[in-house]
């Protein structure tokens, strides 16, 4: 019974009981309880709801429930709900058509995994194969996911505990308002992590590089727009070079940014893209690599050494052409771009004029952040009590909010109304006006 309130407590000693949690310490844990949900909003046995402006894990771009993705698994699972993946399934095959006809030209086929993190593990392999050459160069401010490569392809913390896979290198990607090249614009910052990034690929060794993997707008790291023609001058860097270039997509793709691809806002185009998260908004887990005809082709007559058990699991692959279909039939993406450019933009520059304690605002579509800092001059970061202290204060007025460090990301679903945002703002403006510092 979902009004129960044994319910909740049920979830709780269950949870308590036998639920192993990601990236924690288990005994202090004591996770938000969701019972339902639905759009921008989550709710909790007691019927209280929440607006849920952290889209999860930033992968809800369509929202919760959305009736044209659920109608789709439901009747996917009535035909066939699990096929090997060597086998050719029409729902498969609708999916792959439905992401290459989104890419760029010269971009005709997908590999699916399991979710992102293998997404870039099988992209670090092909762009292996493709040069024959070992190391991957990536960002110290990234994350790429939780498996073998991925995570040491990873920049954060993350990566340190994890360092079991060989052949990665890092290096610092632009980032202006905390400046690792005492850079005062953001074209200077551009310009001089150009300069750094080739010192790096110089000094580990042009010829042993294949890849170069960027989150294309770093998500989790703080969202950090990539400056003026940094992204150009890396996919100059890999031409020079011969290194392949990878992007990132699993946060930043499918809606996030107010285009399908976030590249799409940079005029770029890399060699390899990964996907998750917003493709299917998380329905059914799933991810892939889409690849460019160049390296596809290399696989026409040798074999690829790769595969995975739910590589294109038929309900997955339902779920992504449903939620691909309602995103382009309800305009989702435009609401994205529109909602970022008219709402947010001018909404959260109000905030950080009225707010000191945030230092910087930066974004696009519905992918922003507020960095938050105790002295405005030095730009020190705000402390992990006061971060603690806005989050609860945040789900005490109904927002369920994504934290990061001394940032509030501001990531609600692709959907997200004009009403949702002005509510959303009023909360952040109230809980940013109580004596926090
Ligand atoms: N890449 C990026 C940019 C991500 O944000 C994430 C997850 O947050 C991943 C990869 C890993 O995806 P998954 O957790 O589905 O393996």
């Amino acid at each position: 019974d979902p009004t129960s309130t044994s319910a909740h407590e049920r979830t709780v000693q269950l949870d308590k009981a036998h639920v192993f949690h990601s990236w924690s310490a288990q005994a202090a844990l004591n996770p938000f309880v969701v019972a339902g949900g639905a759009g921008c909003r989550v709710w909790d046995y007691d019927g209280r709801s929440y607006l849920d402006f952290s889209s999860q894990l930033v992968n809800t771009n369509i929202g919760h429930q959305h009736p044209a993705v659920i109608d789709a698994i439901a009747a996917q699972a009535q035909v066939l709900t699990t096929i090997a993946p060597a086998t050719a399934n029409l729902a498969r095959g609708e999916a792959a058509k439905r992401i290459v006809d989104r890419a760029p030209e010269g971009f005709n086929k997908v590999f699916f995994t399991n979710g992102g993190a293998d997404a870039n593990e099988n992209a670090m392999r092909l762009a292996r194969l493709h040069t024959g050459r070992d190391t991957v160069l990536s960002t110290y401010r990234s994350y790429h996911g939780n498996t073998g490569s991925a995570i040491v392809a990873t920049g954060d913390w993350r990566r340190i505990p994890n360092e079991y896979a060989r052949g990665h290198a890092h290096f610092f990607g632009p980032f202006a308002y905390r400046s690792e090249f005492w850079a005062t614009t953001p074209e200077q910052e551009s310009e001089r992590a150009l300069h750094h990034l080739e010192r790096v690929i110089q000094s580990e060794g042009a010829e042993s590089i294949a890849a170069v993997l960027l989150e294309t707008v770093p998500g989790t790291a703080g969202v950090l727009i990539p400056p003026p023609g940094y992204l150009a001058g890396v996919r100059a860097l890999c031409d020079r070079y011969g290194i392949m270039l990878i992007f990132d997509e699993v946060m930043c793709g499918f809606g996030r940014t107010g285009s399908w691809f976030a590249f799409e806002n940079y005029d770029v185009v890399p060699d390899l893209i990964t996907f998750a998260k917003g493709v299917n908004s998380g329905y059914v887990p799933t991810g892939g690599v889409i690849i460019s005809d160049a390296i596809a082709s290399d696989f026409d007559t040798k074999v690829f050494p790769g595969g995975l058990t739910y590589s294109g699991h038929p309900l997955a692959m339902a779920s992504i052409v449903a939620a691909l279909d309602a995103m382009e039939n309800d305009g989702i993406v435009e609401n994205a771009a529109r909602i970022g450019r008219d709402v947010l933009a001018p909404g959260l520059a109000a905030l950080a004029e009225k707010h000191p304690i945030i230092g910087e605002v930066r974004g696009i579509g519905v992918f922003w952040a507020l960095d938050l800092v105790s002295d405005p001059e030095t730009r020190e970061p705000v402390s992990a009590a006061v971060m603690g202290r806005i989050k609860s204060e945040l789900m005490a007025r109904n927002l369920l909010p994504f934290l990061s460090e001394n940032r509030i990301h501001v990531v609600p679903p692709c959907i997200v109304t004009d009403a949702e945002v002005a509510e959303a703002l009023a909360i952040y403006d109230e809980v940013l006006s109580l004596d926090l510092l």
